[in-house]
């Protein structure tokens, strides 16, 4: 056995470095941190080639007394705990006394410092550990450190650092996610002298999230809130902008960034059945728990946690996340494309143009009237002369169109005077397709007054076989017939603790591939709750004899080999093969796009899709239904803008 040597302090040191300074990243982590526990209100950093060369961060928190500088470099010294009671309980972010000293052991470290009601500050360099220089300086309130050429002293750690691009994208990333923890604080991240992130520091959860995530993912967020001894608070995004990736997923714990599987499990918990199958969820919660409740002094880097009552936040969070879903996913709404070519937003000589192409009426042959033929300078406006009348103007033409003389006497010598003007009673096919100009009438409905605020669905019709469309309130609503159904049986399924059975007038055979006969024995249970009664027939042959009540009419060898299917999918876990035999079942028994169905059937769907705001999304994942406003249809038709 070779002999045992105590390690020279040195080599000592660097060991224990590399467990905190991992790469740029991780100094930057930790130098923002110590910023926030300062109580900084504002925060810069600057990096030069990925943080490799240069990292600097500036802040105007209490900054360190003269006599403590050399002391916050040396290892386990901090200010934030004192006995192993605090160790018990963490509230600040840093507590270990590591990362000064462990930075400045594997870089050349600067310092510039002052507390506010110091004359003077210090400037403090320290490189590879050993002080070069202490002494007292003129420079502002707060604290500046400034980390060059890390990993100089120590090639080995070089050698695993990435290409400067993805150590900034690194930093980027533990940066933006300290931005969102703390929106009370300003950050600004300059990345090779330009400005890649600002965020206002107004406080506001929103506008920190909107400043480094992007109006994109910002615009699909719902907000949560949910209080007790377990506080859950943040935004989640609606179910039907989940993504292809956890890329957007941060958990905050009493101010700190952490992973943990727990939370993660939670929320992707709560979207299950409305997510689609391989999407997962983008959330930013923030949890407060009692200090006590966790421990932090897990790992080095403290993104591990261990809570005492796993379940405790697992139900929380659940619950917190499935709340929001149900009380504020709205339906998706369909948002027209702005450009469009209808007859409002044509252009003063669009318009003239399409209509020289109206060949006349008779009724203006008869009367000899013709189209406007001033250059009208915009579309044209209904103006309300009064409470009772609207008349159309063209804003070129001081006299209204329907005052100008040859008008009049044309209204006088038709007999509807005081109702609609109908030029021509069958429009030509042109008119037709253009949007129906305002018509004068003696009383004119005020557009908003009209608005039926009814909360009764009206069904419309169906079109294409597939899609339901209805009206309520002040939207019409696209149903996916199938979807619709398919949702309404899961549901159904669900609630039920056995479902209904219907007896087979004689049992089936059904013959199944190997791995799907053994996926059908395993699960008899699961299925019998479903309202399946299966028996091994042998031979990779099953015999049922009842399926559930709303499949009567199926094919029932097609549809075990469809459960046996849906239950052998790779990676599901036991938790969902019975909803996923559920999905099976509500999948099949529900009405098909593009067969014919009643219209008392339709209207039935439509009436409990519309009612029920948790129809939102079929099992899996796809829109039930896209609802389209009125607001949104007068907008396309230049009624208002
Ligand atoms: P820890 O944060 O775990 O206490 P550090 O090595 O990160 O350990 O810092 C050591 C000490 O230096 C801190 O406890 C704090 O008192 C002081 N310190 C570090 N950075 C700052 C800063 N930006 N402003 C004020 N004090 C600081
Ligand atoms: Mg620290």
């Amino acid at each position: 056995m070779p002999k045992i040597n105590l390690l020279p302090k040195e080599m000592a040191e660097l060991i224990a470095a590399g467990e905190v300074v991992e790469r740029p990243a991780s100094v930057v982590k930790e130098l923002v941190e110590n910023s926030i526990d300062a109580g900084a209100k504002h925060i810069t950093l600057e990096i030069q080639r990925g943080g490799i060369l240069y990292i600097r961060v500036t802040d105007d928190g209490c900054g360190i007394a003269f006599d403590d500088v050399p002391t916050a470099f040396l290892r386990h010294a901090t200010s934030k705990i004192r006995t192993t009671a605090d160790l018990e309980r963490i509230s600040s972010l840093g507590f270990r006394g590591e990362a000064l000293a462990a930075t400045s052991v594997v870089s050349k470290t600067e310092m510039f410092t002052k507390q506010k009601d110091d004359v003077f500050g210090t400037h403090y360099i320290i490189e590879g550990g050993e002080e070069k220089l202490y002494e007292e300086n003129g420079c502002p309130d707060g604290t500046t450190i400034i980390v060059r050429d890390i990993f100089y002293n120590t090639p080995a750690r070089m050698k695993f650092l990435k290409k400067d691009i993805t150590e900034g994208n690194y930093v980027a990333a533990v940066f933006e996610r300290i931005a969102i923890s703390h929106p009370e604080i300003a950050f600004k991240l300059i990345k090779d002298e330009k400005i890649a992130l600002n965020t206002s520091g107004d406080g506001k959860l929103f506008s920190a999230i909107y400043s480094v995530l992007g109006r994109e993912i910002a615009s699909t967020l719902i907000s949560l809130e949910a209080g007790g001894p377990v506080s859950v608070s943040g935004y989640i995004c609606k179910p039907a902008f989940c993504r292809k990736s956890r890329a957007v997923q941060y958990v905050f714990l009493n101010g700190r960034y952490v992973q943990s599987n727990t939370v993660m499990a939670a929320v992707e918990q709560a979207y299950k059945n409305s997510a689609m199958v391989g999407k997962y969820p983008a959330f930013i919660l923030n949890i407060d728990i009692p200090f006590e409740t966790v421990d932090v002094n897990v790992h080095p880097a403290k993104t591990q946690v261990r809570f005492s009552d796993e379940k405790r936040i697992f139900d929380a969070v659940y619950i917190a996340v499935k709340n929001a879903i149900v009380a504020k996913d709205t339906r998706p709404e369909i948002i027209l494309n702005k450009k469009n070519t209808s007859f409002g937003r044509m252009s003063a000589e669009e318009y003239r143009q399409e209509v020289a192409k109206i060949p006349p009426t008779p009724a203006e042959k008869a009367y000899g009237l013709t189209k406007p033929t001033q250059k009208p300078t915009e579309k044209p406006v209904v103006n309300k002369n009064n409470e009772s009348e609207t008349s159309v103007v063209f804003r070129s033409d001081n006299t209204p169109f329907f005052e100008r003389k040859d008008v009049k006497e044309y209204l006088e010598k038709t007999k509807s005077v005081d109702v609609n003007i109908k030029v021509d009673e069958k429009p030509t096919e042109i008119q037709k397709d253009l949007p129906k100009e305002p018509a004068i009438e003696k009383k004119t409905v005020d557009i908003d007054s009209a608005v039926d605020f009814s909360s009764e669905p009206k069904f419309i019709g169906e079109a294409f076989s597939t899609y339901i469309i209805a009206e309520m309130d002040d939207s019409i609503y696209l149903i996916d017939k199938h979807a619709a159904h398919e949702r309404i049986n899961f549901n159904r399924l669900k609630s039920e603790a056995v479902n209904e059975s219907q007896q087979l007038l004689l049992p089936v055979n059904v013959r199944l591939g190997r791995e799907e006969f053994d996926a059908v024995l395993q699960n008899l249970p699961l299925l019998s709750k479903a309202g399946f009664d299966i028996e091994d027939f042998g031979n990779a042959t099953v015999l049922v004899r009842a399926v559930p009540a709303m499949l009567f009419s199926e094919d029932v060898a097609d549809m075990v080999t469809e459960a046996a299917k849906n239950i052998l999918l790779k990676g599901i876990p036991e938790s969902e093969k019975l909803d996923r035999i559920y999905h099976t079942v509500a999948c099949k028994a529900a009405i098909k796009g593009g067969n014919i169905t009643t219209k008392a059937e339709l209207e039935n769907l439509a009436k409990t899709v519309l009612a029920d705001k948790e129809i939102m999304y079929c099992p899996h994942g796809r829109p039930v239904a896209f609802k389209l406003s009125k607001r949104e249809i007068e907008k396309q038709f230049g009624r208002i803008v």
